[in-house]
């Protein structure tokens, strides 16, 4: 059973789909692992302590050679993955929607392709999330990078020369990110306070300590949502929301924005005319500007200025923090193949009726398996 850990080709990638710690846990279920030389690089890991935790380096084509397993971030371009195995398994975030030319190439190579991203969110996955963990850096990443552009301080000061006010922190979409925002904001010393279309977050957002900024006379989406997630709320509640918003935004210092949709594109929720009401030198950072952006004039990968706000188009956070976004996404990547590991057998096997398997399988025996793509 042979584990490949390919260096990643994509523009900007920093992370590594193993650490060291990962690699001697799959050497002590009986793999070998190979990991493509400078695989850790930018992540601060030397080739030394992949070799030091049982692995071997050496360049792609070596590592490929007769893999069964071959572990990445983002999925890589078909014809560069010839030499493993004829069903071997191709594991990372594959991007199967924007993607699809890609994922058809896996299943004419003979690769089992699995999109993490598409874990399912039950309790028995939490552990094997990539989108929750990298969310969470992003979050915390989010707030430090605002705070970097602020031209003022977070916390309260009481200095001899007077008192500095704390910074106010509005989070706005309250799901994994942005209650690590709102916790990091916090420890940074801002006055908090956040909104979410979903009713349930309303507590989380109080045992953080934060205020709860929510639209009272309109329904929004009861409880957790479908799944945990959000969907498109009426055109009635847009309204009341901008209004709501409106009111409380031209008050804050910070606005953090993180709101998603699944499958459509992030919801506006601050307009050019509200931003104009904001005090000149606060800061947005739009943690949804790849996915079109929660705020007017947002470019993702970008600042500009708009009014005298600073609009941080934050693209990919989960990359600046190298070390640790490929520690998580290692870690993901492990629990989940030791959780489907036979130890008889010494391989990963995939029971095809299982919930996991068919959320993120995406090919198979040479076809395209997964129902989400076959549907579309
Ligand atoms: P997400 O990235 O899809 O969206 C971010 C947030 O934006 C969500 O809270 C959403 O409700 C909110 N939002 C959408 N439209 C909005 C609008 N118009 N105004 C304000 N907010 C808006 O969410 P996520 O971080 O992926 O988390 C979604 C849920 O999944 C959460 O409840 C989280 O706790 C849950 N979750 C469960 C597991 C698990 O059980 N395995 C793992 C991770 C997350």
């Amino acid at each position: 059973m042979k584990i490949a850990v390919l260096k990643e080709t994509a523009a900007g990638e920093t992370r590594c789909a193993a650490i060291p710690e990962t690699g001697k846990k799959f050497v002590a279920l009986g793999a070998g692992v190979a990991v493509e030389r400078g695989a850790g690089e930018h992540a601060s890991i030397p080739d030394e302590e992949f070799e030091t935790a049982g692995a071997t380096v050496g360049s792609r084509e070596e590592v490929l050679g007769g893999a069964d397993v071959i572990l990445c971030i983002n999925g890589p371009e078909p014809a560069s993955l010839s030499g493993a195995k004829n069903g071997a398994m191709l594991v990372g975030a594959l991007d199967p929607l924007r993607g699809r030319e890609t994922i058809d190439g896996y299943a004419a190579a003979g690769l089992d392709a699995l999109a993490m991203e598409w874990m399912p969110r039950i309790t028995r996955a939490q552990s094997m999330d990539i989108l929750s963990s990298q969310s969470n850096l992003a979050g915390y990443k989010a707030v430090v990078d605002g705070a970097s552009v602020y031209g003022r301080a977070f916390p309260m000061m009481m200095t001899a020369a007077g008192t500095i006010n704390p910074a106010k922190v509005f989070v706005m979409g309250v799901g994994v990110a942005g209650l690590q925002a709102i916790a990091t904001a916090k420890r940074l010393g801002a006055q908090v306070s956040a909104t979410d279309v979903r009713s349930a977050t309303r507590e989380q957002i109080q045992s953080l300590g934060a205020k709860p900024i929510f639209v009272e006379n309109v329904a929004g989406i009861e409880g957790e949502g479908v799944g945990g997630y959000a969907t498109e709320t009426s055109p009635e509640y847009q309204k009341a929301q901008a209004e709501l918003v409106s009111g409380h935004i031209a008050k804050q210092d910070i606005v953090i924005t993180t709101a998603l949709i699944p499958g459509k594109p992030a919801p506006r929720l601050i307009s050019d005319s509200q931003i104009a009401t904001m005090r000149p030198g606060s800061v947005i950072v739009d943690m949804a500007a790849d996915a079109g952006g929660n705020v007017e004039g947002t470019v993702p990968g970008e600042s500009v200025v708009k009014h005298g706000v600073t609009i941080v188009g934050a693209s990919n956070l989960a990359r600046t923090l190298a070390a640790d976004a490929s520690a998580l996404f290692a870690r993901n990547l492990y629990n989940f193949l030791s959780a489907v590991w036979d130890k008889e057998q010494g391989h990963p096997v995939f029971p095809d009726d299982d919930e996991i398997v068919k959320a993120i399988r995406l090919t198979h025996g040479g076809k395209v398996v997964n129902e989400r793509l076959t549907a579309a």
